[in-house]
Formats: structure tokens, C-alpha cells, sequence
């Protein structure tokens, strides 16, 4: 297994003499509850074990009770919490808890996507008096490791106490912070919405409107959609493909890497490790404040669902609008009748016996391969399908010849915004889109108590076909009165729709 992964050398202080091996501590990683982020926390579980460090990985949705529980009886020296969507920092709070209430002392470690250092110092830290270090990625974690647990004491109380020190400033700062942004009210921010002139404007009628379901999807055509770069940072190689593959520093395992995803990706097709599943849809729609309505036909007599957007609410600069996707679709009190999409793909389906298969052999190389290869075919088949669906089920942009790079630069016309993502940052009207294309029953698809989508190699998200839709972020701006207004448009109490909005709210 140290051959395979030399690719990581860079970041890994080479532990040369193999058999003078001598345990460094015992580490237990696991994905919270809820999550599905794997690849990550695998990486770093390889780079420490070739560090010497025993790691016990608990793998993904683990609850607390479980973790600590395990901690326990395999005496382990560190617990490693991993998380990719935002719904994860709550758990990850809970854990800290549990950890305090059952007398832990050990150190905490925090990482994956959705993690960062302020989140840590400010709600993780408070809640557990050991310590709790956000470690930024896998080259991060021997150093950290090695601080934590090295037999020189100085060096651990020194870190330990430059840690507590650089976390206790940040939530001064934060305390501190006299808010020099603005915020305007819900309603003020309404007033300044994005204005598209509806008067000049025809919405394309879908050719094929209604639900699609595509489960027999040939990974072959998939291949030449792939974006590669995301590959390689998936792997902590940083660079833009092709050009990694001559990189200075790490254009060899750049090369090496690729070289072996190409040989599996092959036997992933001609052996038919995984099955891809698609469904889309396409339904009449129009806005009602940041409402999007959806039809049940063009005649919009009936409503069939309702979904629900955010506003920015951070004060503009002049001439610019607060914007919500709902913007982007005709109001209902125009005479349009506009339309909207939404889509769920998976290129997950039978994964798990064959990372099975890998883990059993003590290969943690080809597991993580596997992994990160389904992945990159599911944003590959999100790809695919948008363009299948701007060219012909939609069929708005029957003329477009886009090649690979041009679609990864998105120079289309629309948008695929996902939830959980910036400009539509709630999970949980992933919920919404479920019921909608009935994904589950379709696919297979599920989603987790956390709205995160299994198998992990996923994707879902809303088509907009205006040509002036853009991605853009909510952020950090919400304001109570909108947290209210979302909960009552989402039917939700005040307090849940808080949760759920923890990480947008202005004060997160
Ligand atoms: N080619 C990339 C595509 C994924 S990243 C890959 O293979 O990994 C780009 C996707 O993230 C978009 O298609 C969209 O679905 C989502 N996205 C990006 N910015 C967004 C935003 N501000 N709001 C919502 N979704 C966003």
C-alpha cells in the first residue's frame, strides 16, 4: 500500500525504515451522522497510516454514540470528525458535547469541505474543554498528528496553547465586530430584485415537458464529459488539467495518478462495475415572491408544488439587485407562462461491493480510486444531462456544439444550481425535489436525515434557462425577519428553519 500512494509523498515525511515500524498513537476517523464525505478522510487516513499512526476508520453516517463508544474501547489517542455539507457542523457540536458530558480529554480533530477554523473556534471549541484543532487537509494532518501526540511535552503544550490562543482571538474578533455591512429588510431587499424585462421576453417551451427517467445510461458516452481537474484535487493534487500532467512539482504523480485512473475507469465500463440512473423534469413555472410556483400543465390552474428561495439581504451597491433564483422565472402575475427543471443523477449504483472488494485486500489506493472516479461520472452524467436537456427535451439551444472545455467553462445558456450550494444553500428542499421526480423510486437515490444524497456519487439541482440566470451566493446575510419568513412559508417552526439556515444567517 506505501508503493501506491507515493503519489502523496510531497506530503507525506516518508517513514523510510518500514520494518522498525513503531506505532505513533492510535487515531479513529469517521463522517458524522447525516454525511457521506468519504474520499477526504480516507486520504488522510492513508497519509497517517504510512505515518505510522494506527487508524481506526469508522466510515460514513457514523452517530456520535457510535464514535465515542469506539473511542472507547479501542483507546484510541485522537478522534478525526469529517463532514462535507453544512447540516454536518451542528453534529459535529454534538459530538464535542457528547465528548465533554462523557469525560473525553483526548484531541479532536475537525475537517472536510464544510468545516473551517472559525466555525471550529466559535461553536466547536466552547463545547468541549480537550482540545480542537481544524485541520485544513490531509498535509495538514501528520503535522498535527505528530504535534498532538510526540513525545516531547513542550512541543505539544506550545501548540496546544498557540491553538487555544489563535481560536480565543477569533471569537474575540467576532464579538467584537462592529458590523460595518449593511443589511437591508426583507422587504427593502425585495424592492430591489433583479428586473428582467418580461415584456421582451418568450419562455421556450420544453419540446418534451413532464418527468424523464434514463436508467440505463452507457458510462462510455460519460467519458468524454469528464472534468479532470476536480479529480486531481480530489486527491490533493492542485493544478488545471491537462497541464498538471507537466506540472513541476507534481507533474509525475499527476501523470501516474491519471495513468491509473484511465486503466480502472476502463475496467469501471467494460465490466460494468456501476450503473448510472438519471431523472429529470420539466414543469411549468412561475414566481411568487421568492416562490417558484410549478404547474401541473401550461394552463396553471394547478399548483403541483412550491419551492422555496433565499434573497440576498447585504445592502448593494447602487444599480446592483439583491438577488434570489426565483428572479430568474416570470411572476405569476404576468401573462408568461415560464418554465423550470430540476434533475437527480447518480453514477453510484453497486459501488459498495466493489470498494468492498479493495478494502478487504488492504488496497486503500484502488478504494479511494473507485471512489473518486464514480464521483467524477456523476458530474460527468450532470453534464451530459444538462446539455441533453438544453439541446432536446427542453430544447432551447438545439444549435450548440460545446466541447468539454467549453461546457466545464459553462458558456451555455442556463444554469444548474444545487441545493446545499450558494445561491440555494437549504438543504432541505432537496426533500422537495425528491417528491417531485419521485428520484427514489426512479433511481434508488436516497437522502440521508441530513439531506445528504446516497450513494455519495451524486448529483441534483434546478434547471433556469433565462439567458441572464447566474450562480451567485446567498451568503452570510440573512436577516431574522427572513428566517421568519422562510419558516412560514416552509411551514416550519422559527427555530427549525434557523437551523437549517445557521450557516447563511448574518450572524453564523
Ligand atoms: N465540472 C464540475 C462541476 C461541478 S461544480 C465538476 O465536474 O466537478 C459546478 C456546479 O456546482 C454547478 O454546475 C452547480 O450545480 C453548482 N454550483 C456552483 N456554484 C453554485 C452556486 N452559487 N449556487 C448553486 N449551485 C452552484
Amino acid at each position: 500500500m506505501k508503493q501506491s500512494v507515493a503519489y502523496l509523498t510531497p506530503y507525506i515525511e516518508a517513514e523510510k525504515t518500514a520494518n522498525a515500524r513503531q506505532s505513533k498513537g492510535k487515531i479513529l476517523l469517521a463522517t458524522v451522522k447525516g454525511d457521506v464525505h468519504d474520499i477526504g478522510k480516507n486520504i488522510v487516513g492513508v497519509v497517517l497510516g504510512c505515518n505510522n499512526f494506527d487508524i481506526i476508520d469508522l466510515g460514513v453516517m457514523v452517530p456520535a454514540a457510535t464514535i465515542l463508544k469506539q473511542a472507547q474501547e479501542h483507546q484510541v489517542d485522537i478522534i478525526g470528525l469529517s463532514g462535507l455539507i453544512t447540516p454536518s457542523l451542528d453534529e459535529m457540536v454534538h459530538v464535542a458535547a457528547e465528548m465533554e458530558r462523557l469525560g473525553f480529554s483526548i484531541p479532536l480533530l475537525i475537517g472536510g469541505a464544510t468545516t473551517s477554523r472559525t466555525h471550529t473556534a466559535v461553536k466547536i471549541e466552547p463545547a468541549y474543554t480537550g482540545p480542537v484543532i481544524h485541520v485544513l487537509d490531509a498535509s495538514r494532518a501528520v503535522a498535527v498528528a505528530s504535534a498532538l501526540l510526540g513525545e516531547d511535552e513542550n512541543v505539544r503544550s506550545n501548540y496546544l496553547l498557540d491553538i487555544r490562543q489563535a481560536y480565543a482571538q477569533i471569537r474575540e474578533q467576532r464579538a467584537g465586530r462592529n458590523s460595518h455591512k449593511s443589511y437591508l429588510s426583507l422587504a427593502e431587499a425585495r424592492a430591489n430584485k433583479l428586473q428582467l424585462d418580461w415584456n421582451s421576453y418568450s419562455p421556450p417551451v420544453p419540446a418534451h415537458p413532464g418527468i424523464h427517467v434514463f436508467d440505463t445510461i452507457d458510462l462510455e458516452v460519460l467519458v468524454d464529459y469528464i472534468d479532470w481537474t476536480p479529480f486531481f484535487s480530489s486527491w490533493q493534487l492542485a493544478g488545471k488539467y491537462p497541464d498538471i500532467l507537466q506540472d513541476e512539482i507534481v507533474g509525475t504523480e499527476a501523470q501516474k495518478l491519471f495513468n491509473d485512473a484511465r486503466s480502472m475507469l476502463r475496467r469501471i465500463i467494460d465490466e460494468q462495475w456501476l450503473k448510472a440512473k438519471a431523472v429529470v423534469g420539466l414543469f411549468p413555472a412561475n414566481s411568487d415572491e421568492d416562490d417558484i410556483v410549478l404547474y401541473e400543465d401550461a394552463t396553471r390552474t394547478t399548483e403541483r408544488m412550491r419551492l422555496h428561495h433565499l434573497r440576498q439581504q447585504a445592502r448593494k451597491a447602487a444599480g446592483r439587485p439583491n438577488l434570489c433564483l426565483a428572479d430568474y422565472i416570470a411572476p405569476a402575475n404576468s401573462p408568461l407562462t415560464d418554465y423550470m427543471g430540476a434533475f437527480a443523477v447518480t453514477a453510484g449504483i453497486g459501488i459498495e461491493e466493489h470498494v468492498a472488494r479493495f478494502e478487504a485486500a488492504h488496497d486503500d489506493y484502488n478504494a479511494i480510486l473507485l471512489k473518486s472516479l464514480a464521483d467524477r461520472l456523476a458530474e460527468a452524467l450532470a453534464e451530459y444531462m444538462h446539455e441533453k436537456v438544453r439541446k432536446e427535451l427542453w430544447g432551447y439551444a438545439t444549435d450548440e456544439t460545446l466541447d468539454n472545455t467549453a461546457l466545464i467553462g459553462e458558456a451555455y445558456r442556463g444554469i444548474r444550481p444545487a441545493p446545499g450550494y450558494p445561491a440555494c444553500p437549504e438543504h432541505t428542499e432537496k426533500g422537495l425535489l425528491w417528491a417531485l421526480l419521485e428520484v427514489e423510486q426512479h433511481t434508488g437515490m436516497r437522502l440521508t436525515e441530513s439531506y445528504a444524497m446516497y450513494p455519495a456519487a451524486s448529483v441534483s439541482g434546478w434547471y433556469f434557462a433565462h439567458p441572464q440566470a447566474t450562480y451567485f451566493a446567498v451568503n452570510k446575510g440573512i436577516q431574522a425577519d427572513q428566517v421568519a419568513d422562510y419558516a412560514r412559508r416552509k411551514g416550519m417552526t422559527e427555530a427549525t428553519a434557523a437551523k437549517w439556515l445557521a450557516t447563511v444567517m448574518q450572524d453564523a
